[in-house]
């Protein structure tokens, strides 16, 4: 991604860092007047690191037994950030040598719309 303008200056902008509630997000400041702006594209990736710190304290959760399977809830918090519904579909990928489960949203279900 190219770096803005100042507006004012008209000199290309430099990457930077704004600390916002404990949390540090990348910006774009001008080396010659100061002034600081997120772009669309950090605007954005600010506000999705923002949500993720937000939701931190809800990703400890116990294993439940259904019949033969064990599942995990998903915090309502979590459901709603994520865009979650019944169609919904997840991919579940094992690192076992990491101790973890990565479960990935499927993209396909953003594009199906009754
Ligand atoms: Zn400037």
């Amino acid at each position: 991604m190219n770096n803005e303008f100042c507006v004012d200056c008209g000199i290309e902008m430099k990457k930077t860092y704004v600390t916002f509630n404990d949390v540090k997000v990348e910006a774009q400041r001008c080396g010659n007047c100061g002034k600081k702006m997120f772009p669309e594209h950090l605007a954005l990736k600010a506000l999705k690191k923002l949500e993720s710190t937000k939701l931190e304290p809800f990703y400890h959760r116990k294993a439940i037994k259904i019949g033969s399977s064990w599942a995990i809830t998903l915090p309502a918090e979590i459901i709603k950030s994520f865009g979650v519904d019944s169609k919904t579909k997840f991919k579940i990928k094992p690192k076992l040598h990491k101790n973890m489960l990565e479960v990935h949203k499927h993209k396909d279900d953003v594009a199906k719309i009754d």
